[in-house]
């Protein structure tokens, strides 16, 4: 099959499920007016407003350059917050891709300290502030080693950060500083006006402490697996959640891998994430009401080996995927994603 074949059908499948779950904004899209009814005595409901809202900011895998799928990194709102969950390469591109202000987001959740989650968190951290114009500290949850990082990452700017809150423009103090949580132990390390951030540990082989993550608000709910194999801690946490963002590898990408990986190295990197097979087997045990890829290959060949274990609702790792959990789950595609994915034909 050509790269062609296998991204045309991976557009097809991906839109079979795009038009089962969002009839509404195909409608919406199309210029179509909602349907009318029948005047009754009961008053209309109100839609109610969605309550939860995530942007696959960077969907790529590991540490090389992929200019289709950036860093991971993915951004949830609720409640009028903004929770940035990783800040792997591009994230910062990928927020104003979005639309969204760098200088306002705040608060950031690492999984675990592996670069290609992390790399892009000078520049959220210095220019989010400078050019931003953050004026309150950068909150950072993350596994132990997380504060020490925070630290050395300051003193590594050093002269940027003097420069410019002391000597030249003198930018507010607050906005440079950083408050550290390295997580003990998984648990609520949020709840804030109905909006709770729930960490648990997954199993990433050798490399741990690594957390996924579960945000709830309003009687909704996601949840971000982090890098993983298939975790029974994360499918008991997961019990009831309404989208379920999970990683993926593709062992047969990893053997034709241009750097030509050694066997042993594959075997490591199979061991420590999860195949679409088996990660199938945890979206079908945990039914959320929308499975999604992230941190996973965007290819037809992930959504068809998942579907070998798991034939429910199905979203690919695509960058800029926004995705609305409210009465409906609906997922809206960026403009840019066509463009993107044109580029990688
Ligand atoms: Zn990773
Ligand atoms: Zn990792």
């Amino acid at each position: 099959m050509t790269k062609h074949h296998a991204s045309a059908i991976g557009v097809f499948l991906v839109a079979q499920v795009f038009a089962a779950l969002v009839p509404n904004l195909v409608a919406r899209a199309a210029g179509v007016p909602p349907a009318q009814t029948a005047p009754s005595a009961a008053p209309p409901i109100a839609p109610q407003p969605e309550s939860l809202k995530v942007v696959l900011l960077g969907t790529g895998v590991g540490p090389m350059v992929n200019q289709e799928q950036y860093g991971a990194s993915i951004l949830v709102e609720a409640g009028g917050q903004r929770l940035l969950f990783d800040c792997g390469r591009g994230a910062t591109l990928r927020l104003a891709q979005a639309g969204i202000p760098i200088g306002s987001v705040s608060r950031v959740f690492l999984t675990h300290l592996h670069s290609d989650h992390v790399i892009q968190l000078p520049d959220l951290l210095l220019v989010g502030w400078a050019a931003g114009r953050r004026a309150v500290p950068l909150a950072v949850w993350g596994p132990a080693g997380t504060r020490d990082m925070m630290s050395h990452l300051q003193q590594a700017f050093a002269f940027d950060i003097h420069v410019r809150r002391d000597v030249d423009e003198h930018f507010p103090a607050a906005g440079i500083t950083v408050v550290s949580h390295d997580i003990k132990e998984e648990g609520v390390v949020l709840d804030e006006n109905g909006l709770r951030v729930t960490a648990f540990l997954v199993d990433h082989g050798v490399v741990g402490p690594a957390f996924g993550y579960r945000v709830d608000y309003g009687g909704r709910s996601v949840l971000l697996s982090g890098d993983t194999r298939v975790s029974e801690n994360l499918i008991r946490h997961a019990r009831g959640v309404d989208v379920l963002i999970h990683e993926a590898i593709d062992p047969e990408m990893l053997r034709t891998r241009p750097d030509r990986p050694s066997p042993a190295i594959i075997d490591a990197i199979i061991a420590h994430h999860t195949t679409p097979e088996q990660a199938g087997t945890v979206f079908r045990r945990v039914a959320p009401r929308l499975a999604v890829y992230s941190h996973a290959p965007n290819t037809a060949r992930v959504l068809a080996q998942t579907r070998t274990t798991y034939r429910g609702p199905l979203q690919g790792a695509e960058d800029l995927l926004t995705i609305h959990i409210g009465n409906e789950v609906r997922v809206e595609h960026h403009p840019l994603q066509a463009l993107i994915a044109s580029k990688a034909r």
